[in-house]
C-alpha cells in the first residue's frame, strides 16, 4: 500500500497514453506512475481505450509498405516514450527519472541557486523545463503564480503549501489559479522532480530579479 494523496489528473493520463504531452510533463508522469499503483491502474485503461479506438476505425487499404513504415516510426520515438518501468527498492530515483540523470541522487549535478536550495536542469526538447530542485528542510521558495500548468512531484522528504502536504511520490498540479508558497518540511531536504511550460509568476522582487538567471 502507498502512502502517495495526491495524483495525476485523468487529462494527464490521457494526454500520456496519447503521446502528446510535452517531454518534461511525460517524465513526471512517468515517475509518478512508476510508484503509484492508482495511476498505473488508470493509465493502462485509458491506453486500452485508445487501442479500442484505433480497432474500431473503418479499416482502409494501407500502401505494401504501412507495415514497416510504422516499425520504423516506432524506432525512432524517444525513450521516455517507453512503458513505465516499476522503480527499484531503495533508490531516491525510480528508473523513468533515472534514465535523464544517468544514475540516481550521487548522479545529479547540482548547482546552487541561493538560499542554500540546490537546482539541476534536465536536458530536454521542447519550450517546457524539467528540473530537480533540492530545498533545505525549512526552507520557504519564493511564493509565486502559474502562467501555465506546474507539476511538482516529491521524491524525498516532503512539502507543504496552500494545498497541503506533499510526501514522496505526491505530485502538485498546480495552474494559473493558483499561487502558492511551499516550504520544505523540516529534518530533511526536499528533493522533488518540477516540470513548467511557461515561467512563473513572482510576486517578490529579488526572486524576480534573479528569475531570467535562475531559467524559472
Ligand atoms: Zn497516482
Ligand atoms: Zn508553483
Amino acid at each position: 500500500m502507498s502512502d502517495i494523496k495526491h495524483h495525476l489528473t485523468d487529462a494527464l493520463l490521457m494526454s500520456y497514453a496519447a503521446g502528446t504531452l510535452d517531454e518534461g510533463f511525460s517524465l513526471v508522469v512517468a515517475t509518478h506512475v512508476s510508484l503509484c499503483d492508482e495511476c498505473r491502474a488508470r493509465l493502462e485503461a485509458f491506453e486500452a481505450v485508445g487501442g479500442v479506438m484505433v480497432d474500431e476505425c473503418d479499416e482502409v487499404a494501407l500502401a505494401d509498405d504501412a507495415l514497416d513504415a510504422t516499425f520504423a516510426l516506432i524506432d525512432t520515438l524517444p525513450a521516455e516514450q517507453a512503458a513505465p518501468r516499476v522503480a527499484a527498492k531503495n533508490n531516491v530515483f525510480p528508473l523513468p527519472l533515472q534514465d535523464y540523470v544517468g544514475g540516481d541522487l550521487d548522479n545529479v549535478r547540482w548547482r546552487a541557486v541561493g538560499g542554500g536550495v540546490m537546482q539541476a536542469v534536465l536536458k530536454t526538447k521542447g519550450p517546457g523545463k524539467v528540473r530537480l530542485l533540492s530545498i533545505p528542510g525549512g526552507t520557504a521558495m519564493p511564493d509565486h503564480g502559474h502562467r501555465g500548468l506546474e507539476l511538482t512531484m516529491v521524491l524525498k522528504g516532503a512539502f507543504e503549501d496552500e494545498d497541503g502536504y506533499f510526501g514522496r511520490g505526491d505530485v502538485e498540479v498546480a495552474n494559473e489559479d493558483l499561487h502558492h508558497t511551499p516550504v520544505a518540511v523540516a529534518g530533511e531536504d526536499c528533493i522533488c522532480l518540477a516540470a513548467t511550460d511557461a515561467p512563473l509568476r513572482f510576486k517578490g522582487l529579488v526572486p524576480r530579479i534573479a528569475q531570467p538567471f535562475l531559467g524559472i
